[in-house]
């Protein structure tokens, strides 16, 4: 059984986050140290841990994802001049939080996809 991280408890509403959208599959709340005018992370309610542990049913949670992604960029202004989905996976992907995440960066320009 896989560790909860501080994101079920976000997803609970136990500690606080700057919560954006939420329904019974997903939700997305402002990272707290934006890399990026607009900086969101998009997660499934339930916890999987890494991309690694995606299985069929996860499908319906992670397709709403991109449903939700697209919402919030066209509310947020940023649809039509674009913006960055990006999802880490553990150590060399960079991941710090085993809770599956899309991040959802825009608002300017962001520059080649690698900082090499
Ligand atoms: P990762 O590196 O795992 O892909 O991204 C984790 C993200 O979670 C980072 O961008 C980090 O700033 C964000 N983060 C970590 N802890 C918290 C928190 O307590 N609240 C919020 N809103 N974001 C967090």
């Amino acid at each position: 059984m896989a560790e909860e991280t501080l994101f079920s408890k976000i997803v609970r509403r136990e500690i606080p986050a700057e919560i954006l959208y939420q329904d019974d599959l997903v939700t997305a709340f402002k990272d707290i140290s934006p890399k990026a005018p607009h900086h969101i992370l998009i997660i499934p309610n339930h916890l999987i841990p890494t991309v690694n542990d995606v299985t069929a049913e996860d499908e319906a949670a992670l397709g709403r994802i991109f449903t939700v992604a697209a919402k919030l960029a066209r509310e947020l202004g940023i649809a039509e001049d674009g913006y960055r989905l990006m999802m880490n996976c553990n150590r060399h992907g960079g991941q710090e939080v085993y809770h599956v995440h899309m991040h959802l960066l825009g608002g300017k320009p962001l520059g080649p996809m690698l900082a090499v």
